[in-house]
């Protein structure tokens, strides 16, 4: 059996009276790319700060490659990538003098600078201040640091929100290859649509705790309904939207009728995607 990457067993967190995590637990295979996915104050940010050694758990345990990161925190840490979303960088170095910095601090040598750079789309700009960076320049640059000394395991907390196109899918492709390595890749999102694309499983988060844990495909095929989507000709030649409901005893006669009915213009399938899924499950909305 494959050693897990990561294994949380029933971790709690508490601010004062306000229970964040509130008994999680999940195993992450090695090479997997995982997600957790949640709406804001879901507890996202805590759960990934007591896998990384930033805060201690009230309850509960992590263990990372195998060991308990409350005892070997130093040892899990040069193994590991962390990439907030908060930037941290020196505004006022360069991009490549930022990532020399970070690098002698972590004990990396002979590192390709400039590899890593262009890596991240950054090439053109890595002799210029960070301070003049777009948010999207400063994550790409995040990204870089948190690869200086390639982790094992890379944890991603919202690494493209608010991001440019461009910077977006540069850090998905990323994760994509770094995931082709054999690192262990640990997201969090409230993006369902970037969890769908990149997650082996998806773990939804919902007030501290895990409501469902899953493929994507699996908790589609359990949770979700697929549709069939018809656009048919109405008064005045306006198109109308139809929607079928697939898999139900009444769907054939409902399709019959569609067609029976209504000049139909165009039709498709629609699976469901993870954001109707996790309102069904919790009632409530991702955003
Ligand atoms: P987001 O997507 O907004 O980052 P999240 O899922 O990462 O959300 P957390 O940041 O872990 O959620 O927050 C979980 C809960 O704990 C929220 O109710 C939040 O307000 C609260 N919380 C987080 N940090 C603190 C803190 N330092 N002090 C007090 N409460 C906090």
């Amino acid at each position: 059996m494959p050693e897990n990457a990561i294994v949380a067993e029933n971790l709690v967190y508490r601010y004062g009276d306000l229970v964040a995590v509130d008994g999680i637990s999940f195993e992450v295979a090695k090479g997997e790319i995982f997600s957790f996915l949640g709406p804001n104050g879901a507890g996202k940010t805590t759960t990934v700060s007591m896998l990384i050694g930033q805060r201690r758990p009230h309850k509960g345990r992590a263990f990372l490659l195998g060991k308990d990161i409350t005892r070997e925190t130093a040892t899990i840490q040069a193994q590991i990538g962390v990439c907030f979303e908060v930037t941290n960088l020196y505004e006022e170095m360069t991009g490549v003098e930022n990532l020399k910095l970070f690098a002698r601090l972590f004990g990396v040598k002979d590192l390709d600078f400039n590899a890593l750079i262009e890596r991240v789309g950054l090439a053109g700009r890595a002799r210029d201040k960070v301070s003049g960076y777009s948010k999207g320049m400063k994550q790409r640059l995040m990204v870089a640091r948190s690869l200086l000394h390639q982790p094992r395991i890379l944890f991603l907390d919202e690494p493209t929100e608010g991001l440019d196109p461009v910077s977006a899918e540069a850090i998905r492709n990323i994760i994509l290859e770094e995931h082709e390595r054999g690192v262990t890749v640990f997201l969090t999102t409230h993006d369902m649509q970037e969890a769908d694309r990149l997650s082996d499983r998806v773990a939804f988060i919902d007030r501290g705790e895990i409501v469902a844990l899953d493929t994507p495909h699996n908790l589609k095929q359990e949770y979700g309904q697929r549709m069939v989507v018809a656009e048919v000709r109405g008064a005045e030649d306006r198109l109308e939207q139809r929607e079928v409901v697939m898999d139900q005893p009444d769907t054939p006669d409902e399709l019959q009728a569609l067609f029976r009915e209504h000049e139909v213009v165009t039709i498709h399938s629609r699976e469901a995607t993870l954001e109707d899924i996790f309102i069904e499950i919790t009632g409530r909305e991702l955003a």
